[in-house]
C-alpha cells in the first residue's frame, strides 16, 4: 500500500477534512483493486484515476465526484460490484461509478454528422447526472494527454471520436478551456501533419507581429486608461483546431483568417464594458458588421461578452473580446464554473439560468433551492425527457419517443419490418415485443415472411406511425376477409336460383354498382360479409339485370367454415362450436358472421329473421385449435387435479384456463377447464380418458 499522494494536501483547500479521509480510502480502495494493471505508458494504472481526480479537483468538484473519479475504472476492469462500491462509498457514488461504466460500454460507430448529434445526446441522456458527463470528460482529458503511447489505430480512433463527441460536449457545456485542449489534442493525433505546419506557422505568424501586437497592446491600455477605464487587457490566440476548421469550412488560407489575433478586455462591471467599446471604436474603426452583443443575447451555453473587430494601425484587422471578470469565469469554465466560484459569487444564480439550455431547468431549480445540497439533488435531471436513443443492429442510432416499444421502433425503421415483426433481441436477449426500451439499447427486430400485425400491439405502441400502421393493416386485412366471405355467401344464395358467381356477367354487375351508386365490387362482398347488405337479395337483384335463366330453385348448399377466415367469422361464446358440432351462421350487420351450435338458444331465437340465417358446414380440413369449456366432478382426493391434467396432456391437448370450486367440506369438487381441442372427435378422446381415473364421477361439456 503506498502513500496517500501529494495532491490530496491540495485538495484540503476546499475539501473538509472527513473528505479527504474517504477520498484517501477510496484511492487505497482502487488501488487494491487495479493491483498488477499498467497503462500502455508502463506506470501502474492507479496514476490514471488518480489524474483524473485532480483534474476535477482543479474544478473543485465535490467529494462524491471525486471519490467516483478515483473509482471510475474498477467495475469495467476489475471484479468490483456496484454493490460493493455502495456498501463502502455509499450509494450517489457507486450511482456516478455505474453512470461512467454504462457510458464507456457504448461505442460510437457510424461518422456521419447528424449521427454524432445523436451519440451526443445519447451520452447525455444516458448520463442522468451532470457530474457523469463531467468525469468523462476529465477522463477523456486524461487519456488524450496520454495517448502517445497507444498504437496508431487505437490513437486515430480515440482522437476522432474525441473531435466529434467529447469536445462538442465540453463546447455546449461551456467548458471552455478543457473543449479547446481536447480539439488540439485530437486534431494533433489525427493530422499530426496538418497540424505541425499550422503550429509552426502560426508561431512565426505570432513572431512577425509581435512587434505590432505590442504596439496595440500599449494603445489599448493608454486609451482605456484615459477614459478612466480599469481594465485587464490580454492578448488572445485561437485554438488551432479552430484555426484549421475555419480555414477548411470557409476556403480560406492562413494569411486570410484574421482572428489568428485578438484581444481580451476584462472590465468590472457590464457599463464598464459597452464604456471600453466606446473608447476602441474611438481608437480604430470598427469594420462594419463585425460588433455583436451577446452580452444583451447571451449564447445557449452562457456565454456573454462584446465582439468587435477594428482596422488596425498597419492594415490588419484586430479582434476584441469585452466582458466582466464573472462572464470569462464562465467563458472559461461554464458548468464547473458553479463549483469553482460557487462560495465567492453572489450574482452567478443569475447567470446559471442563462448558462445551458438543457440545463435550463436544473439551474432554474438551483436559483429558486438556492441550497447546494438540494441542488447536487436536482443534478439528477433527463436532459432529453421525450426522447430516447437506441442503435440499430448496424449500429445507427435512432431518436424515437419516449415511452417507445420493441414495435414502435420496428415501424419506424420501415412499415414493412413492423408488419412482420414476430420478436425483438434487445441487447442480444430475446424480449418480448411490448419491451419498453432504454437509452443505449441495441434493438433487432426477427421478421417472419407471413406475419401480420396483432391489434393487441394498439395496447402498448406509443408512436402514432406504428399506430396508424397497425390500424391501417387490420382495415385492410378484416375488408379483404369480409369480401372473400360475402363471396362465398353470395354464391350460395345464387346456387337455389339455378346459377352461380362465375355465370353473373360483367355487365349485369356493372348495372348492379351503378344503381347502388358507384361502389367497387369487392365493397358490395364486404358489405354482404359484415351483414350490411342480405347476399339473397343481392343475388336475385344481380339475376334480374341479366338474361331471363331457369327460374326454380334447386338443392341449396351450404357455406363452408374452414376457421380461419379471421375477423370476417367469429365463431359464438355462448355455445363455443368445434368441428364436427352441427352449426348454423348468423349475419349481425357491421359484425360479419357468427357461427352457433344448430342447439343454441340464440339460433330459436333468431328464427323469426330467416334471411340472417344460414347453413353452413365445416370444412373436413379444419385445422385450427378451438377453445371448449368442460366440467369434471372428481371425489376429494390428494393429487386428484394433476391426474386430470395429466391425462388431458396425454391425449394432445392444452389447458388454457382452470377453476376448482372452493373447499366446503364435502366429498365431491367441480372443476373447471378450457381446452384446446381439433374437433369433437379429439374432445372425445380426452372426455374417454378422463373416464378411466376413478376419482372422476361425473364429465360434461359446458355451454355459456
Ligand atoms: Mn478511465
Amino acid at each position: 500500500m503506498s502513500q496517500s499522494p501529494a495532491l490530496f494536501k491540495e485538495w484540503s483547500g476546499y475539501l473538509k477534512p472527513e473528505d479527504i479521509s474517504q477520498l484517501q480510502s477510496a484511492y487505497q480502495f482502487s488501488e487494491t483493486a487495479h493491483q498488477g494493471q499498467f497503462r500502455k505508458s508502463g506506470e501502474p494504472y492507479i496514476s490514471h484515476p488518480l489524474a483524473v481526480a485532480n483534474i476535477l479537483a482543479q474544478w473543485h468538484l465535490d467529494s462524491q465526484a471525486l471519490t467516483a473519479a478515483l473509482l471510475h475504472d474498477v467495475m469495467e476492469d476489475t471484479s468490483v460490484t456496484k454493490t460493493e462500491i455502495s456498501k463502502t462509498f455509499g450509494k450517489p457514488v457507486a450511482e456516478l461509478v455505474d453512470g461512467v461504466s454504462k457510458l464507456d460500454k457504448i461505442e460510437f460507430e457510424t461518422h456521419a454528422e447528424a449521427q454524432a448529434e445523436n451519440f451526443r445526446k445519447m451520452l447525455l441522456a444516458m448520463a442522468r447526472d451532470v457530474r457523469v458527463i463531467l468525469i468523462k470528460l476529465a477522463d477523456r482529458l486524461h487519456n488524450m494527454r496520454t495517448l502517445d503511447a497507444v498504437g496508431p489505430d487505437q490513437r486515430r480512433r480515440v482522437a476522432r471520436e474525441t473531435i466529434e463527441i467529447y469536445a462538442p460536449i465540453a463546447n455546449r457545456l461551456g467548458l471552455n478551456s478543457i473543449y479547446q485542449e481536447l480539439d488540439d489534442l485530437a486534431f494533433q493525433h489525427l493530422y499530426p501533419d496538418r497540424y505541425r505546419v499550422l503550429a509552426k506557422a502560426v508561431k512565426a505568424a505570432r513572431g512577425n507581429r509581435r512587434e505590432v501586437v505590442g504596439r496595440v497592446l500599449e494603445a489599448i491600455k493608454r486609451r482605456l486608461r484615459s477614459n478612466g477605464i480599469e481594465a485587464e487587457v490580454q492578448g488572445r490566440q485561437k485554438h488551432l483546431y479552430s484555426i484549421y476548421r475555419k480555414m477548411r469550412d470557409k476556403h480560406l488560407t492562413f494569411a486570410q483568417v484574421h482572428d489568428v489575433f485578438g484581444f481580451r478586455i476584462i472590465v468590472k462591471d457590464v457599463p464598464a464594458c459597452y464604456l471600453a467599446l466606446g473608447a476602441l471604436h474611438g481608437l480604430y474603426k470598427p469594420i462594419p458588421g463585425k460588433f455583436k452583443d451577446y452580452i444583451a443575447i447571451g449564447k445557449a451555453n452562457g456565454y456573454q461578452s462584446l465582439h468587435t473587430a477594428l482596422f488596425g494601425p498597419f492594415g490588419s484587422p484586430i479582434e476584441i473580446q469585452i466582458r466582466t471578470h464573472e462572464m470569462h469565469k464562465i467563458a472559461e469554465a461554464g458548468v464547473a464554473s458553479h463549483w469553482l466560484y460557487k462560495s465567492s459569487d453572489t450574482s452567478l444564480s443569475t447567470l446559471q439560468k442563462k448558462t445551458h439550455q438543457w440545463l435550463k431547468s436544473l439551474l432554474e431549480m438551483q436559483s429558486q433551492a438556492g441550497d447546494s445540497v438540494e441542488f447536487l439533488e436536482h443534478l439528477k435531471v433527463d436532459l432529453f425527457p421525450d426522447e430516447v436513443y437506441v442503435f440499430t443492429p448496424k449500429g445507427k442510432i435512432m431518436a424515437l419517443p419516449r415511452g417507445s416499444t420493441a414495435v414502435d421502433f420496428a415501424y419506424a425503421v420501415h412499415t414493412d419490418i413492423g408488419n412482420r415483426c414476430v420478436a425483438v433481441k434487445i441487447n442480444q436477449e430475446l424480449m418480448p415485443l411490448r419491451t419498453e426500451l432504454k437509452n443505449g439499447d441495441r434493438v433487432e427486430i426477427i421478421t417472419a415472411a407471413h406475419a401480420k400485425p396483432n391489434p393487441l400491439w394498439l395496447n402498448f405502441v406509443s408512436t402514432g406511425k406504428a399506430r396508424s400502421r397497425i390500424r391501417h393493416f387490420l382495415k385492410t386485412m378484416h375488408f379483404r376477409e369480409s369480401a372473400q366471405l360475402g363471396e362465398r355467401l353470395l354464391n350460395q344464395s345464387l346456387v337455389p336460383l339455378g346459377a352461380n358467381l362465375a355465370e353473373v356477367k360483367d355487365a349485369q354487375w356493372d348495372k348492379f354498382l351503378r344503381d347502388t351508386g358507384g361502389k367497387a365490387r369487392e365493397e358490395v362482398l364486404a358489405d354482404i360479409g359484415l351483414g350490411k347488405r342480405l347476399a339473397a337479395v343481392v343475388a336475385r337483384r344481380l339475376l334480374s339485370l341479366g338474361e331471363p335463366g331457369p327460374a326454380e330453385a334447386v338443392a341449396s348448399g351450404s357455406v363452408v367454415i374452414r376457421g380461419s377466415e379471421g375477423m370476417a367469422v367469429q365463431f359464438a361464446q355462448c355455445c363455443q362450436p368445434i368441428p364436427g358440432d352441427p352449426i348454423v351462421g348468423i349475419i349481425s350487420k357491421g359484425q360479419g358472421m357468427v357461427i352457433h351450435t344448430h342447439d343454441c338458444p340464440v339460433i330459436a331465437r333468431a328464427r323469426h329473421d330467416p334471411e340472417r340465417i344460414l347453413d353452413v358446414a365445416w370444412d373436413p380440413e379444419t385445422r385450427k385449435p378451438f377453445e371448449v369449456n368442460i366440467k369434471v366432478v372428481v371425489a376429494n382426493r390428494r393429487g386428484v387435479l394433476a391426474k386430470v391434467a395429466a391425462e388431458i396432456a396425454e391425449a394432445e391437448s392444452n389447458i388454457q384456463n382452470v377453476n376448482v370450486d372452493p373447499e366446503d367440506g364435502s366429498a365431491y369438487t367441480n372443476m373447471y377447464f378450457t381446452l384446446q381441442v381439433q374437433d369433437r372427435l379429439h374432445l372425445a378422446r380426452i372426455l374417454r380418458n378422463l373416464r378411466n381415473i376413478p376419482e372422476v364421477v361425473r364429465l360434461a361439456r359446458v355451454k355459456g
